[in-house]
């Protein structure tokens, strides 16, 4: 089954924490998914679930992972995405 997804209309609903950021953190955000194919980006049920887990997460910066530098939002999105520390899969 294909996933449509324009992330552009799920920012609303996507960067909650995000929005607290840097304009910048979020066009990066934007520019790095643009390139992602469709098949290669996870479920909205499985994004949720992983984001869900990284907001609360204590090695969270905002819009990044601290232990690995990465975009949590990025990570999350795509299905070769993984935790550092493996909270999430
Ligand atoms: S990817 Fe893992 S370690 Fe990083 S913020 Fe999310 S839950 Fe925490």
């Amino acid at each position: 089954m294909e996933i449509e997804r324009d992330v552009t209309k799920l920012r609303a609903c996507r960067k909650c924490f995000v929005y607290d950021e840097a304009e910048a953190d979020a066009a990066n955000i934007d520019k790095y998914l643009a390139v992602i194919k469709k098949e290669d980006l996870v479920s909205d049920e499985v994004f949720e679930k992983r984001i869900l887990i990284c907001r609360d997460c204590e090695l969270r910066m905002g819009a990044t992972c601290n232990a690995c530098g990465c975009y949590v939002e990025f990570r999350a999105n795509v299905k070769t995405g993984r935790c550092p520390k493996k909270k999430w899969k």
